[in-house]
């Protein structure tokens, strides 16, 4: 189907084509110029000290854990609402994950259910900016102040949302992007970690490759791994990063013509956006709830049959996972997970959409609203 239309899809213009010849061209496609090129405009980008590039978001998240000194038998706080490679970043660090409810509102972590899991082996907070909209940060950052944690913010959903005036990638002690394909910018896999602490920095740089300082080779500072970007994924990413601002209205600009219509259809929720957060809308969420004519099952049935892709991020909790957490969770625990996971779904609203796409998209699920 030529028409379908997909909750994402990559943007590739001849900017990119050029600087992908341009790496190619130059004989030297690895590590290398254009990286550290990448790692300054991301730094300067998010206001931030420091930028460490990897190869994708699962190995920044797996680096920034190293970087903040996690041991063996420390507990993470994370959302179990949220992309697998958050949590399973934790145990590649070595340590545990510890799951808790997330907010109704904004489907973040629930800063008011976060006292009552910490325990005297909890050493930091893993919390994801979820679809796009950032954590209550004033809040976390209170907590962590308050009990001696260390913040981790995995922003792969994130870039270039805004909290009180400060760019995500700058609202916790360390924190991690994706590049992936379907990310607001990418360069088909691809990662990058920022942050003011230069212990982090340093630590980060060494474990994405080898241990090793990229100036003293062959000497090694402990376990690393080979987590390096190329050259090539970064002169796409450049690319991308000098457009992110047009990317970003273009997504809320999506988004709100969404919100006007769809805020009156009785059984659909529309995203909640805090007033001190600006959403970039990696994700446009809605509710069904039993309210709507429609389950949810046959919204996305619906939509598909007229050529629109509609998923459900997530389907299941993490902590139903046994490799995450062996013993389980109690899932009364989780009342606001659990019910998220049987009411979301994400329909397109990346910027390649027309404005007809956009039309299409309400016009059919205004008429499935009246089934
Ligand atoms: C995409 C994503 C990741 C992982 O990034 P990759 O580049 O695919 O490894 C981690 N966390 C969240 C919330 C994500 O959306």
């Amino acid at each position: 189907m030529s028409n379908y239309i997909n909750i994402s899809k990559p943007i590739i213009k001849k900017e990119e084509l050029k600087a992908v010849t341009d790496v190619l061209n130059s004989g030297s496609i690895v590590q290398g110029k254009k990286v550290m090129e990448l790692e300054n405009e991301f730094a300067k980008f998010c206001k931030t000290k420091y930028a460490v590039a990897t190869n994708n978001g699962t190995s920044a998240l797996h680096t920034a854990l190293h970087s903040i000194g996690l041991k063996k038998d420390d507990e993470v706080i994370t959302t179990p609402f949220t992309f697998v490679a958050t949590a399973n970043s934790i145990l590649m660090a070595g340590a545990k994950p510890v799951f808790v409810d997330i907010d109704e509102k904004t489907y973040n972590l629930d800063p008011k259910k976060i006292q009552a899991a910490i325990t005297t082996k909890t050493k930091a907070l893993l919390v994801v900016n979820i679809y796009g909209q950032p954590v209550n940060y004033e809040e976390i950052n209170k907590i962590a102040k308050k009990n001696k944690l260390i913040v981790v913010e995995d922003a792969a959903q994130s870039i270039d949302a805004e909290y009180k005036g400060k760019k995500s990638g700058s609202f916790a002690d360390i924190a991690c992007f994706s590049l992936y394909a379907t990310k607001n910018i990418m360069c088909g896999e691809g990662g990058m970690i920022t942050t003011n602490n230069n212990v982090y920095f340093e630590k980060a740089r060494f474990f994405r490759q080898h241990g090793q300082d990229e100036n003293k080779k062959y000497e090694y500072f402990g376990l690393g791994y080979n987590y390096r970007m190329m050259d090539l994924q970064a002169a796409i990413a450049c690319v991308q990063l000098k457009r992110l601002q047009n990317i970003t209205k273009q997504r809320q600009m999506n988004a709100q013509k969404y919100n006007r219509t769809f805020n009156g259809i009785k059984g659909l929720v529309v995203p909640y956006c805090d007033k001190n957060s600006s959403h970039v809308y990696h994700q446009y969420t809605l509710r069904i709830t039993s309210e709507f004519p429609l389950s949810r099952k046959k919204f996305i049935e619906q939509l598909k049959e007229k050529g629109i892709q509609a998923n459900i991020y997530y389907p299941i909790p993490l902590y139903s996972f046994p490799h995450l957490i062996p013993n389980g969770v109690k899932v009364s625990d989780f009342p606001v997970t659990i019910k998220a996971v049987q009411e979301v779904v994400s329909i397109p609203v990346h910027p390649s959409l027309s404005s007809h796409d956009v039309e299409f998209i309400i016009k059919t699920i205004i008429n499935s609203s009246k089934l």
